[in-house]
């Protein structure tokens, strides 16, 4: 495939759909998740052939330094077994055309859907990405073209703008005011191609189509960005922003409600919805029964699970349009901006919740995006060799343990907050290797601006009613010594825990407060 290697945008419109339209669509989406499904299990078929071949298992052995012979094999193998993309290709549009699915998807979305299916268990192959799992009914919500030329196409001509596939004709609703200029900008770009998306909002079905504009998309007047340097440290639930003349300390999705407690509520409610509806499947003692097993769900159960994921889209919606808030207020300050390389995956197994809950490596990937579209970068800095939050300007190093949000040094004397002084260490990073004449000769004009951020959000959460954020460590004294007082547990899904927390809270309410049913 002659693959274009311009850059592109994407720009979103919804559709207008009325009920015969929709109920096609939907059974389209449903033979594109079953094509899908085929597709997937021929491709672990095939790969599991691959694996089992004495041409794979001698290419596995041999010696790495001779990669071209090396990678000879494995391509052999591949196309033997039919491992490839185009093998794959030539599977599924025989097995649309052997079935009723060829009365309702064109050769070039079924072709997308197995290009889908052959990448997700090539990257879990490779070990880039995780399992790839068979989608359930209603699971797949996209299909897209290959151009714009055939299957889904975008057609926009003086009367009408609209989506066309196989038959169907379907008007797009514009945006009658466009105050950016954002869609006119959009929709004077060329279309590479389009893909359909379907959402459940609110209980209804809703569509749209998602035009691959080939350029950069317009920049709202609002979100000017400004080409410079800074430096962003990233933890589980902040971040701490350090350029040349600001810093900055924050919490990431600040104004994102924590929607846990009813998630329970309502996960409890169906528990019991469906204990009631199937009591043949449960045991005496409440465990599930064994064995095969017809589960009944009632009307009340179907309306508490709408509830379930609308609250989950609600949530998710909130959260993209708060990180894009703040990706866009980091460009602003400047377009270069260094990190620390971070595993997220480290991150998820050591404090799950926040990190599902604020979502840092979204907010990273979307920053990224953000950047280069800009024209800048996000350059990562190798935090293993680095350890920026155990090291001194002064070239000290200790390691500190997670509660301690300080930075102090026994040798030279800086005290700063943890993570800005990671932020302002990762500033003054050049080749990977931490320049420690720069950091040092800048230190008395930045001293005073990580006190400011720090005073600032202390200011800012007062005024606000709000108790600091834990991980801040602002709460408490420099001296390292606990606040006096009770500490706000103002949000369950925040993540430093104190050493001390657990001795200060009286014992017997520790006691009292062991729930009854394992928390999720
Ligand atoms: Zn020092």
């Amino acid at each position: 495939m002659n693959k274009e290697r311009t850059p592109s945008f994407i720009h979103e419109v919804a559709l207008s759909v009325d009920a015969k339209q929709k109920r096609e669509l939907l059974t389209r989406m449903d033979m594109a998740r079953m094509l899908y499904n085929a597709c997937l299990g021929e491709a672990q078929n095939r790969l599991g052939l691959v694996r089992q071949s004495t041409m794979f298992r001698s290419a596995v052995t041999m010696d790495r330094a001779r990669s071209k012979e090396r990678s000879a094999l494995f391509k052999e193998a591949n196309a033997r077994y039919g491992f490839t993309e185009y093998a794959l290709h030539k599977y599924a549009v025989a097995g649309k055309n052997r079935c009723a699915i060829g009365d309702h998807l064109d050769v070039h979305t079924v072709q997308k859907i197995a290009t889908r299916a052959f990448s997700a268990v090539l990257m879990h192959a490779l070990g880039k990405r995780g399992k790839p799992r068979f989608k359930g009914k209603g699971q797949l919500v996209s299909v897209e073209s290959k151009s714009n030329d055939a299957g889904i196409r975008f057609r926009a001509d003086a009367c009408q703008s609209r989506v066309e596939w196989g038959g169907l004709v379907l008007p797009i609703i514009l945006d009658r005011k466009d105050k950016d200029g954002v869609q006119a900008h959009a929709m004077s770009c060329r279309t590479k191609y389009v893909r359909l998306v379907c959402r459940s909002y609110k209980g209804n079905t809703l569509f749209s189509a998602q035009l691959v504009q080939e350029g950069y998309p317009k920049l709202k007047s609002k979100n000017a960005v400004t080409s410079g340097k800074s430096a962003l440290d990233i933890g589980p639930s902040t971040y701490a922003l350090y350029t040349e003349d600001t810093a900055e300390l924050g919490q990431f999705c600040a104004g994102l409600k924590p929607l846990h407690r009813t998630l329970r509520s309502i996960q409890r409610k169906m528990d019991r919805s469906r204990r009631a509806s199937n009591p043949e499947n449960y045991n005496s003692d409440g465990t599930i029964r064994k064995g095969n097993k017809t589960w009944v769900t009632s009307g009340h159960y179907q309306r508490l699970k709408m509830q379930i994921s609308e609250i989950h889209r609600r949530l998710a919606a909130h959260r993209k349009t708060l990180h894009g808030a703040l990706a866009n207020r980091i460009l602003a300050h400047g377009t270069v901006i260094q990190m620390e390389k971070l595993s997220y995956r480290a991150f998820q197994k050591m404090f799950g919740r926040s990190i599902g809950f604020r979502a840092p490596g979204m907010f990273v990937s979307m920053l990224r995006r953000k950047a280069e579209s800009a024209g800048g970068a996000v350059i990562d800095l190798p935090a293993g060799t680095l350890k920026l939050s155990q090291t001194c300007q002064c070239g000290h190093q200790r390691k500190k343990p997670l509660h301690e949000r300080w930075h102090r040094c026994p040798d030279c004397g800086i005290c700063a907050q943890r993570d800005l002084y990671s932020a302002y260490l990762a500033y003054h990073v050049s080749n990977d290797v931490l320049d420690k004449e720069s950091a040092t000769a800048s230190w008395p004009g930045a001293e005073s601006l990580l006190m400011q951020a720090v005073s600032r959000v202390q200011h800012e959460s007062a005024n606000a009613g709000n108790s600091v954020p834990q991980s801040f460590g602002v709460g408490r004294s420099m001296s390292g010594l606990p606040v006096k007082g009770r500490y706000p547990v103002s949000d369950d899904v925040d993540v430093v825990a104190f050493a001390s927390m657990r001795t200060r809270e009286p014992r017997k309410r520790a006691v009292l407060a062991t729930p009854r049913t394992p928390r999720l």
